[in-house]
């Protein structure tokens, strides 16, 4: 007869959004099981750069955990982006609250440690889930190997290319509400500022943007990422258009003279928070990637995956509480993560689009924005 392990929670992946939501069930007595295909320390390509909202949504958990990451030295501060338009005139927008950048392979292991202090947590890693399903009685995932765990509820934060969200929710890719990336790690950039993302909108390139983010030890997250429909439309190679960018242009080619790649380049998906999705269903929740909160001007999603995997959480207490874990008692999840970001999503969708390709617009308003006065009200775009 095949084992059924029973749990009360079933949470789907260990990155950012379930390691949070693993976290934020640390008094609550229920019995959790973790399940992670990978073994941590595990890499997740990104730009690494872990906004300072992230400190907030820490804090609101356990006000020591802002304290411990104050404390982890493997973090870089960053203080201001700095905007360069095609014609190479450059923005420096300070942040009123100092982000960080951060390898992932150590910020995720590091946020996972802490998850691991949850004694009520079993963490399964190196342990596929193939099948998730839910029933009015249950919901249950199940392994390659065809181990079945079954919970009262499951949360999906299994990332851009979620089961959890296409078995569950019925996602599609909507390459309007999807882009690409890809990424590759240097030492020895020219000119690199430690405490400065560098943001570069290049003619030719078009609409998306080419990133330099300082490391420690003078290394940097180099990256290319564009819309998905673009990349399709006009068959764009991304890991060449990088090569090209960092090799054909002037202007870049001069910083990566002496410049040394640690790694090959490498790609992933950016699933965009622009378009809204139903994000719960009877007996479970998405989070982060699984439940597309990229924010879809600037890429950053370890914030939105953390606060949602911390709302996922409070919302089980809620449902443990009512003994319900019905759709209708779960779309307070929605209304609670849309309620929070939609605006924020939807400004930056509109943002994206005014600016499109157009290389004269974007020349426009980094000149404009420099004008003092401006630059005072520039709105929150990266931070
Ligand atoms: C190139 C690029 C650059 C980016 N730059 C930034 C940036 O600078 N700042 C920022 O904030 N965001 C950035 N993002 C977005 C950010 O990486 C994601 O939003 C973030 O990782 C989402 O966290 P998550 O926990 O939802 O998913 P993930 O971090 O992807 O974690 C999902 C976890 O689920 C596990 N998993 C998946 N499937 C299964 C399965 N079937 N069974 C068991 N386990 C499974 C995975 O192994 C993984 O550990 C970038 C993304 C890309 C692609």
């Amino acid at each position: 007869m095949t084992n059924i392990k029973q749990y009360d929670v079933i949470i789907l992946g260990a990155g950012p959004a379930g390691a949070t939501a693993t976290i934020a069930f640390q008094k609550s007595g229920l019995k959790i099981a973790v399940l992670e295909k990978e073994l941590f320390p595990r890499d997740k390509i990104c730009g690494d750069a872990v906004s300072s909202v992230v400190k907030r949504i820490l804090r609101q958990i356990d006000s020591n955990l802002e304290e411990q990451l104050a404390q982890f030295e493997e973090k870089v501060y960053i203080e201001k982006a700095k905007l360069y338009s095609p014609n190479f005139q450059s923005l420096e927008i300070a942040f009123s609250k100092k982000g960080h950048c951060i390898k992932r392979e150590v910020f995720d292991n590091w946020l996972f440690e802490i998850a691991k202090q949850n004694k009520d947590a079993d963490i399964f890693q190196q342990v596929k889930v193939t099948h998730v399903n839910t029933t009015p009685e249950y919901a249950e995932a199940v392994l390659s190997d065809g181990t079945i765990f079954r919970a009262k509820v499951l949360i999906g934060c299994d990332g851009a290319h979620s089961i959890a969200a296409k078995q569950l929710a019925n996602f599609k890719v909507d390459k309007l509400h999807y882009s690409g990336a890809v990424r590759q790690y240097y030492k020895n950039i020219k000119g690199l500022e430690g405490n400065a993302l560098e943001v570069y909108f290049l003619n030719g390139y078009l609409p998306g943007y080419f990133w330099i983010f300082p490391l420690k030890n003078n290394e940097a997250n180099v990256g290319f990422g564009m819309l998905s429909d673009t990349i399709s439309k006009q068959k764009i190679d991304l890991k060449k258009s990088m090569y090209d960018i960092i090799n054909r242009i002037p202007e870049v080619a001069e910083r990566f003279i002496n410049a040394e790649p640690m790694e090959e380049v490498k790609g992933f998906g950016l699933p965009l928070g622009s378009k809204k999705y139903s994000i719960s269903g009877n007996r479970f929740m998405l989070c982060g990637d699984a439940a597309s909160l990229i924010d879809p001007f600037s890429g950053e999603g370890i914030e939105t995956a953390m606060e949602s995997g911390k709302f996922a959480a409070e919302q089980v207490l809620k449902c443990i509480n009512a003994n319900d874990f019905s759709d209708s008692i779960l779309t307070s999840y929605d209304e609670r993560v849309y309620k929070k970001m939609w605006n924020n999503f939807h400004n930056h969708y509109l943002l994206q689009k005014v600016l499109g390709n157009k290389v004269w617009l974007i020349n426009l308003l980094i000149r404009f924005g420099n004008i003092p006065w401006v630059k005072r009200k520039i709105p929150k775009v990266f931070y």
